[in-house]
């Protein structure tokens, strides 16, 4: 077979690409698999190995004569920050080139469209870089997670920090010095699973249950988006007769009843009515309760608490019902904050989606609750900012 005419078949940015998804490598393995001539290959991997992107990783397993080199990607190429903004607080994680996740931390943070929301958020990021002591020229690129609309490619916030006449990315570029990219907070936590978890299959929903509610999808291997970056809306599916108002304007959105903001206000209700929990002195001391202390609570065998998360979780089924009906996924994965009160949510969550569902059509789809729970949304970040820069390097 003439192998020459592939001599230009992908790039060193393709191969170093091919380096990311599968770690160490020889020149014969990439040959094989890549469809290259020997030589290609010798001619792609020097590029690489001599401006820094590859380094030496010892010999790999020898077939016949020298046991051959094995390479992988130079960690230090790069460091890429995860911002995961939630209702009380954000999540951080920073990675390096190669997928490594360094550190985590969590901070507290108020969410809120206002100048005030965006000054802390720059304040608590560079912090974090003080704090972790990252070097700013190393640090290629930030991706941070805002609840809401987010249009990725233009930089726009339309929920959040919707105040701005410039884009969110371009205004913080400018106040942090940094390149920054935005996603929608469920898009970039089920990136984070897909990266990490490595799921085989290719038709998922995710669903995210935090303060909000939002799903993401994968169909046929590819995440939907829409149009415009906004697909996924799940939170204000049309769903009760209740002259609730959602954050979004509407009025009986599927939010307003199922998610951690339709939890902490039915606890409170409940609370006010004079039912006890643990929580209850706080409440009659003024003091400010949080989803985590309701989460916390739940987990503590709280029965108030518990009964109310069931409620959250049985409704939820439903409409998780009518995806599967829709969509028929291979898998559902059940993510964010209300993910952690585990079989007190996930079980008639479970029972739920039995009941409304076609039997034929649910049979091969499988139900998990998230590995990466808590960090998922911020290690997706940094995979998205990692991925941008990948997309704007020229070698
Ligand atoms: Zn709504």
């Amino acid at each position: 077979m003439d192998r020459s005419k592939n001599k230009f078949k992908i790039t060193p940015k393709e191969l170093l690409e091919f380096f990311i998804e599968r770690g160490e490598l020889t020149v014969p393995l990439i040959s094989k698999e890549m469809d290259l001539s020997m030589p290609t290959t010798n001619k792609l991997i020097s590029y690489l190995y001599e401006n820094n992107y590859i380094i030496n990783a010892g010999k790999g397993e020898r077939n016949e004569g020298r046991p051959p080199s094995l390479y992988t990607v130079n960690n230090n190429i790069g460091l890429f920050m995860g911002v995961d903004i939630k209702k009380d607080y954000i999540n951080f994680s920073i990675m390096d080139f190669g997928g490594n996740i360094k550190k985590n931390k969590t901070c507290k943070y108020v969410l809120e469209n206002s100048s005030r929301g965006l000054k802390n958020l720059c304040n608590l990021i560079n912090d974090i870089i003080k704090e972790w002591g990252i070097n700013k020229t190393l640090l290629k690129y930030i991706g941070i997670n805002i609840p809401g609309r987010i249009h990725s490619e233009e930089g726009i916030s339309h929920t959040y920090f919707s105040f701005l006449d410039d884009p969110i990315t371009e205004v913080l570029e400018y106040e942090l010095n940094l390149k920054i990219v935005i996603e929608n907070d469920t898009r970039a936590m089920f990136l984070g699973e897909l990266f990490l978890e490595k799921y085989k299959e290719k038709n998922i929903v995710f669903i995210n249950i935090g303060w909000g509610l939002g799903s993401a999808l994968l169909v046929n291997g590819e995440t939907v988006r829409g149009k415009d970056g906004f697909a996924g809306e799940l939170g204000h599916f049309y769903a009760y007769d209740n002259e609730i108002l959602c954050h979004c304007g509407k009025k009986g959105c599927l939010e307003t009843e199922v998610s951690g903001s339709a939890l902490y206000r039915k606890l409170m209700e409940s609370l006010k009515k004079g039912k006890s929990s643990i929580l209850s002195q706080k409440f009659n001391n003024n003091d400010k309760i949080t989803l985590s202390d309701i989460i916390e609570a739940t987990n503590s065998e709280d029965l108030l608490c518990i009964d109310i998360v069931e409620n959250i979780g049985s409704e939820l089924g439903k409409h998780v019902a009518n995806l599967i009906n829709l969509l028929n996924p291979e898998l559902i994965i059940i993510g964010g904050s209300l993910a952690a009160t585990g079989d007190y949510f996930f079980l008639p969550l479970r029972s739920s989606v039995k009941k409304y569902t076609l039997k034929i059509v649910n049979r091969n789809t499988n139900m998990v609750l998230s590995k990466l729970n808590e960090n998922s949304g911020s290690i997706g970040a940094c995979f998205i900012a990692r991925e941008n820069f990948l997309k704007e390097m020229v070698i």
